[in-house]
């Protein structure tokens, strides 16, 4: 066997797949010839750190299941002028982990709240945070089965391992009762141990009547708020920008 051919099967030993792909150009460039064997093996590894990384946050990013990739550099502050930039931007360092607050994003159909809800999501999954993107619906739809067959227990242990969980469409669909309640245990078992970022069309006001119940609504609301940033945004709905469907037909 050549040495080259030796070295490759070394590499493949070790899964050094990146620098098993990009040797033979190495190895071509001349001004890699006169280099110090330790600066070679440098440039090397680095290769192969750097391409794991990035595979790693690519995975990390595919498993979160977000509904679209949208990142914040896509959105377009102009056009909702109730979304102050700089409060989004502090939010996208990650700081309200750090202190275990939630963020809800409230407001009317197509006004960004998903696409926000994502783009803080995705930020997240890029620094391998565990993170998971839920509808609601499907959430509570998860929970009334659970009840049913009195697992409740297990899936509010499941959904409680996620460093940031993002519950999207709160309020869209009335909610079964017991489900309400299998969310509420979810909402509490997060309460100051992890992050949760919701997004919901209806105010606190209204969260009555998506529970089925004031009693557990109001407990949800009491842990969720207590440190939460409340984001509510007042505009008109990017998915109608430019649709004159309130314009008078002439
Ligand atoms: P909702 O508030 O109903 O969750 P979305 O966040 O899903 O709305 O937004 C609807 C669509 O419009 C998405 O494709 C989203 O990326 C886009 N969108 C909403 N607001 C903006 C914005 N300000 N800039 C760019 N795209 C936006
Ligand atoms: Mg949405």
């Amino acid at each position: 066997m050549s040495k080259y051919a030796q070295l490759n099967n070394n590499l493949d030993s070790l899964s050094l797949s990146k620098i098993k792909e990009i040797i033979p150009s190495y190895l071509d460039n001349k001004t890699n010839e006169s280099k110090p064997l330790v600066d070679s093996l440098i440039d090397l590894t680095n290769a192969e750190i750097t391409f794991r990384d990035e595979r790693a946050r690519r995975i990390n990013i595919t498993v979160s299941s977000f509904p679209y990739h949208k990142t914040l550099s896509d959105f377009d502050f102009s056009y909702q002028p109730t979304i102050h930039k700089a409060k989004i931007d502090d939010l996208a360092t990650l700081r309200f982990m750090d202190e275990k607050a939630n963020i809800i994003f409230m407001g009317s159909p197509g006004t960004g709240k998903t696409h926000l809800a994502t783009a803080l999501g995705i930020e997240a999954a890029s620094q391998r945070i565990s993170t998971y993107f839920i509808n609601f619906a499907e959430l509570m739809e998860k929970f009334k089965r659970a009840s049913k067959e009195n697992r409740v227990e297990q899936v509010v242990k499941h959904y409680l391992k996620y460093s940031l969980l993002i519950i999207d469409e709160i309020g869209y669909l009335p909610v079964d009762r017991d489900a309400s309640y299998g969310f509420f245990q979810l909402i509490a078992a997060r309460y100051e141990k992890r992050s949760t970022i919701l997004t919901t069309n209806q105010p606190f006001s209204r969260w009555g009547e998506v529970f089925g119940d004031p009693v557990i609504a109001n407990a949800i609301i009491d842990r969720l708020v207590h440190h939460c940033e409340v984001i509510k945004i007042n505009g008109m709905s990017y998915r109608i920008k430019d649709k004159n469907i309130f314009e008078e037909e002439s």
